[in-house]
């Protein structure tokens, strides 16, 4: 494999104090030199990437590739070719497919799958608790010993604080971190959107802000008692934010992600897309939007997370449903049946191959800046899962994504590697985009051609 040189562009390496224009050198997979080049290293293959930025491989800590299980959804190929077309050098893949990852044999099935694949690489999730089912433990040690870097029963919350909290103390003993997905399903009762304006409007059922920040609470005050990490999952509502503030005033050890679509997105979109805008947690109201850009902007967030969740249009009851939504018009107030159906359409959007995007449109409204950029969705990533990644040192694997910071483009769900077309930013008019992607130096994914 010949040498790559990227060439003259803007190197933004928050964890190395790096923000300046550089070349990078890429020999045997590694970062050899972060310099500028009088003459060409003997035998590099040049790439010219003058205007863009040059960032450590980005990293998404929360994404759902449905394998085993769900090849009409996605599948480890397909996901990690979306993975790599997104900008992501590693993907954390969640633990709810089918079996659910709770034994070492599947943890070691999608390690092996995924070095099939040659792209994005696979950090597996493992679950907490046996088939997602919240009551006995897997075995936290075997788990790691396979390859599982992170622990989560995404998708359900886990409701016996016993059995969570001795977990947490279990798998924060072991030095990793515990994922939670946030919800209090005698409040959510299975709604269909967020309470409010829209789901007043169309008729379906509603489901509060307190049904996640409710069981925050809880799990904060168990983080604070026993001095366990916890990381919350995509965080979405303004008092979420407020109780984590107060948890690491009080010497919690929590992180927390939040999702693209909850920053960019509120409860109204579900009038165009319908059920390709429900997910859960649901879209929220606006003062909520803005309680997540301001957690970004005061570094309450610490990551950004596509919550990447394919799922085919029959999943998504479209059938019943595409007819009364679409860009351009005003849905109808559904009938009773209808808002069942709904309520039953699958939770969850695509998000790996707009999360750059949407994220860039921080920068360019000047809420961050690009080294926090970085920090978003590579540097504080690595760290959760435990990585060897998020900056570009001399001697570490070159995983790095080259992203044009300023490339126009329009979200064409049809052109997506990921199987699946279930998104609400279609048609969205974005600026910015990786056009390089490079896993142990290798290329995994090119955009330049367009
Ligand atoms: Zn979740």
């Amino acid at each position: 494999m010949k040498p790559i040189l990227l060439k003259a562009g803007r190197v933004i390496d928050p964890a190395c104090g790096i923000d300046d224009v550089f070349d990078v050198l890429i020999r045997d997979g590694e970062i050899e030199a972060v310099e500028t080049f009088r003459k060409t290293p003997e035998g590099a293959v040049v790439i010219d990437v003058a205007g863009c930025w040059v960032v450590p491989g980005l990293i998404d800590p929360h994404v759902h590739l449905r394998d085993p299980g769900f090849p009409e959804k996605e599948t480890i190929p397909s996901g990690l070719r979306a993975a790599a077309a997104g900008g992501f050098t590693a993907v954390a893949a969640m633990a709810n497919t089918s079996p659910v990852n709770d034994t070492r044999e599947i943890t070691s099935y999608m390690i092996e799958r995924a070095k099939e694949t040659r792209a994005t690489r696979l950090v597996p999730v493992s679950a907490v608790t046996r088939g997602l089912r919240g009551i006995e433990p897997v075995d936290f040690a075997a788990m790691i010993e396979a390859g599982a870097r992170m622990f989560s029963d995404d998708g359900i919350p886990i409701d016996d604080p016993v059995i969570l909290s001795r977990a947490l103390e279990e798998i924060s003993r072991l030095g990793f971190a515990t994922s939670l997905h946030e919800e209090d399903r005698a409040l959510s009762r299975d709604a269909a959107l967020n309470a409010g304006e829209v789901s007043k409007r169309l008729g379906v059922s509603g489901m509060p802000a307190s049904a996640e920040s409710e069981r925050v609470r809880r799990d904060l005050a168990l983080a604070i008692g026993s001095g366990a990490a916890v990381h919350i999952a995509h965080a979405s509502t303004a008092e979420t934010f407020d109780l984590i503030r107060a948890a690491r005033r009080h010497g919690a050890r929590v992180t927390c992600e939040v999702a693209p679509h909850h920053f960019a997105l509120d409860e109204s979109a579900a009038l165009t897309w319908g059920p390709n805008a429900k997910m859960n947690p649901p879209l929220r109201n606006r003062d909520d939007v803005e309680a997540v850009n301001e957690a970004i902007r005061d570094s309450t967030a610490d990551m950004i997370a596509s919550d990447h969740a394919p799922h085919d249009p029959k999943s998504k009851q479209m059938e019943s449903l595409a007819g009364y939504f679409g860009p351009g018009h005003e849905p109808p107030r559904l009938d009773h049946e209808l808002a069942d159906t709904f309520a039953h359409a699958a939770n969850g959007i695509v998000g790996l191959e707009t999360s750059v995007g949407i994220a860039l449109e921080l920068v360019h409204r000047s809420l961050i800046q690009p080294a926090r950029f970085v920090e978003l969705m590579s540097l504080n990533p690595a760290a959760l899962l435990r990585l060897e990644a998020g900056m570009l040192a001399i001697g570490a694997a070159a995983d790095v994504t080259v992203i044009d910071p300023n490339l126009d483009w329009i979200v064409e769900p049809q052109k997506f590697l990921s199987k699946s077309r279930n998104t609400p930013f279609a048609g969205r008019r974005l600026k910015g985009k990786a056009i390089l992607t490079l896993v142990g130096g290798q290329i995994v994914y090119d955009g330049r051609k367009g």
